[in-house]
């Protein structure tokens, strides 16, 4: 967590803002969800997603803005201002391609998979379409997620960064919270385990905090998942101790509502 409360708000804000965004992609999306015809699946697919990626691109750029928006006032906020400026970041196109494939999958091939079960295929593009929601949000908060990876990375002071999760987290996403800080080492840049770019989920709410110092505090719901995870999974082989938290933590939360 930060050490400066206005920085800490700062991430929150940082947090709800990505999470607008993400209702505002849900919103455009279905607006064109008619547009892929259940009854003429390989006919209309091509215009579909052609239109989600247009709205899709837009989406990254705020999403994008908001990171660049955010990184700025918490860094100030919490080391001063130093001469360093955000590097300036072009997105690169890859994203379709992924955003290509994540359409298809939940949107048409899952769609044929309920009709060839004998759903009703308007019944069966009803069943879909959360999926491709999430799969959408997903590619338009990767690029603001992005964003906070290169920021990081060329920041000379920053350190490594933070998992922020959502009031509603998933077990996985509490888990990696509860670990604290994960320290960047420049030099192996693209080996770094807890990447901040493809460590996120569809569905998935969290968000990075740059971390520029070597001793933070957690957020205070990382402590809980910390306080869960020492009590129920530490000492554990890792994936008995991943299965002992999910347990942990589900009924935890089932407790608390
Ligand atoms: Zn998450």
């Amino acid at each position: 967590m930060a050490t400066n409360p206005a920085a800490a708000q700062a991430t929150q804000d940082h947090r709800r803002r990505q999470g607008s965004l993400a209702g505002l992609v849900i919103k455009d999306v279905l607006s064109v969800w008619e547009t892929l015809d259940p009854l003429r699946l390989d006919a209309t697919a091509r215009t579909w997603t052609a239109r989600v990626a247009d709205q899709i691109a837009r989406h990254r750029a705020t999403s994008q803005r908001l990171s660049a928006q955010y990184y700025q006032r918490f860094r100030g906020l919490e080391i001063g201002r130093d001469g360093w400026s955000l590097p300036r970041l072009t997105d690169s196109p890859a994203w379709r391609a992924a955003l290509l494939v994540s359409l298809l999958v939940t949107g048409p091939v899952r769609i044929k998979r309920l009709t060839g079960r004998g759903m009703d295929p308007r019944q069966a593009a009803d069943h879909a379409a959360p999926a491709v929601a999430a799969a959408t949000v997903r590619q338009a908060r990767a690029a603001g997620r992005a964003a906070m990876l290169a920021y990081l990375r060329s920041d000379p002071r920053a350190l490594g960064y933070m998992r922020v999760t959502d009031g509603d987290p998933c077990a996985f996403c509490a888990m990696l919270a509860s670990r604290g800080a994960v320290y960047l080492t420049k030099s192996s840049a693209l080996t770094d385990k807890g990447n901040p770019e493809d460590g996120y989920h569809d569905g998935c709410g969290c968000e990075a905090e740059p971390v520029y110092t070597t001793t933070p505090a957690l957020p205070e719901a990382s402590r809980r998942f910390a306080q869960l995870y020492k009590k129920h999974a530490e000492g554990l082989p890792a994936k008995q101790a991943r299965n002992a938290f999910r347990r942990a933590y589900e009924a935890d939360r089932r407790a608390a509502t």
